[in-house]
């Protein structure tokens, strides 16, 4: 039995016989040697068949190998400054294990086109990389709550009602009712914190997109937490621990993979090292007048363009907080002191990245609960489960949301959210 090790063991070895496996990554050739550069999933690196080493005979079934055909190569392994990632392999022996046939991804193609092969472009270099950050994020996100206290608590994707507005609720034929798909966990988890106190989860939510942003999915994993015993600081220092958790740990394992992304780590630094700036929604408006030259009428929410100007004043995630009600959701608790204005903060990171976060500490005043869910035209007694949580030994308590695709495109310096996520879903793509 050979003993194959991974690209990046072999480099770290350095010299010596050594057998590897992978695709073909490029290739190229003359009449005595081919030159193969091989992928696993930890590196590149290329390999040189020489017709004098082989024979003619391997040589001819090296020479029709091309791009993406899986390999297994033994060798000696060398320092080689030309080669492209600093070392060569001169290879002994080679066994084609799949052919591959004129793969259809090469140079310079459409957004379009790779969309519709996503199953063949997640094995490129780019969405490699961006798929190991992803991992490393989903396991620093469960660090982070585990390490606090927390318990990973699950709630139903089916759901009964809605919690983040009509407009994007996705309906779903339940034997003949209408039923909908989860937006978020919040109305089903919030009954779980008079049991646990403290819990998270990592799962997806839906939500009908209909404009094309480059932000918006209509599948997307939601980090949500939910905590008893809260006051609205703590839910916005939960969020900036978080965050700082998340950047730190991306950058202690995967500066390979911000390199091949292009990513500036400088630009990341500031969120682990600087605490984020937290404003008013109020403060908000005063800066984008007297900053920005934008003028935004109290009462109306941030917009996309008021965001990403405010976010370009500064180095981390900036925190704003005590939105007017109008633009909030029903569940979110008045500020102290001003009934207009609610306890809810939207995280948004710098570089024009936009809302990464949205939290708030909930309403436990019933009447008010009720009164919001009148006006925005929802029957009471649909909600009679959730009102529930207040009849009964009610306490402080709150959390927050992130969208996981958001971070990583923030993190990754990514154009478009779609390149975040293995298989996109938006308005107008759900295959393959
Ligand atoms: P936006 O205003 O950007 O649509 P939202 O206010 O609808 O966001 P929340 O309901 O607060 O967002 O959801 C919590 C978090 O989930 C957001 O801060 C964001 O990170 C993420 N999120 C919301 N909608 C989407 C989406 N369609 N695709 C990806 N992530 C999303
Ligand atoms: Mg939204």
């Amino acid at each position: 039995m050979t003993d194959y090790l991974s690209i990046k063991q072999v480099m770290e070895q350095g010299s010596g016989e050594v057998a590897i496996r992978g695709w073909v990554y490029r290739e190229r050739g003359s009449k005595k040697l081919k030159f193969i550069v091989l992928r696993d999933s930890t590196n590149i690196i290329q390999c040189v068949i020489a017709r004098d080493d082989i024979g003619d005979e391997k040589f001819g079934i090296a020479d029709k190998i091309q791009i993406e055909a899986s390999m297994e190569i033994q060798g000696t392994i060398k320092k080689e400054d030309r080669a492209p990632t600093g070392y060569e392999i001169l290879v002994k022996d080679f066994r084609l294990v799949g052919e591959s046939d004129k793969f259809p991804i090469t140079k310079d193609q459409s957004v379009e086109f790779l969309a519709d092969k996503r199953h063949l472009w997640l094995r490129s270099r780019k969405m490699t990389a961006i798929l190991k950050i992803r991992s490393t994020l989903f396991g620093a996100y469960h660090d982070y709550f585990r390490g606090q206290g927390f318990y990973e608590y699950q709630s139903p994707i089916f759901q009964g009602i809605q919690c983040e507005g009509g407009s994007t609720l996705f309906e779903v034929n339940y034997f003949g009712k209408p039923i909908y798909l989860a937006q978020t966990w919040q109305l089903y988890a919030e009954p779980a914190i008079f049991s646990l106190e403290k819990i998270y989860t990592l799962a997806p939510s839906f939500r009908a997109e209909r404009s094309k942003t480059s932000r918006h999915l209509t599948e997307y994993w939601h980090a949500e937490m939910e905590v008893a015993w809260s006051n609205f600081r703590m839910i916005q220092d939960y969020g900036e621990g978080l965050l700082k958790h998340l950047v730190k740990t991306v950058l202690e394992k995967n500066k390979a993979e911000l390199e091949i992304l292009g990513r500036d780590i400088t630009k990341l630094q500031p969120t682990i090292e600087k605490p984020f700036p937290r404003m008013t929604y109020t403060e908000a408006l005063k800066i984008l007048k007297e900053k920005c030259d934008m003028e935004v009428e109290w009462g109306k929410d941030l917009r996309t363009i008021e965001e990403d100007k405010i976010s370009q004043l500064y180095d981390t995630p900036i925190i704003i907080t005590d939105y007017p009600k109008v633009v909030k959701a029903f569940y979110m608790k008045e500020t102290e002191g001003n009934p207009d204005t609610v306890q809810g903060c939207d995280f948004i990171a710098p570089d024009g990245y936009g809302e990464i976060i949205g939290g708030s500490q909930r309403e436990d005043n019933i009447d008010k609960i009720k009164e919001n869910l009148v006006a925005m035209g929802e029957k009471i007694e649909n909600y009679e489960f959730y009102l529930d949580t207040r009849r009964w030994g009610s306490v402080p308590h709150g959390g927050f949301g992130l969208g996981m695709e958001r971070v990583i495109s923030w993190i990754c310096g990514l154009d478009t959210i779609k390149d975040a996520i293995p298989f996109p879903r938006t308005m107008t793509r759900y295959t393959p």
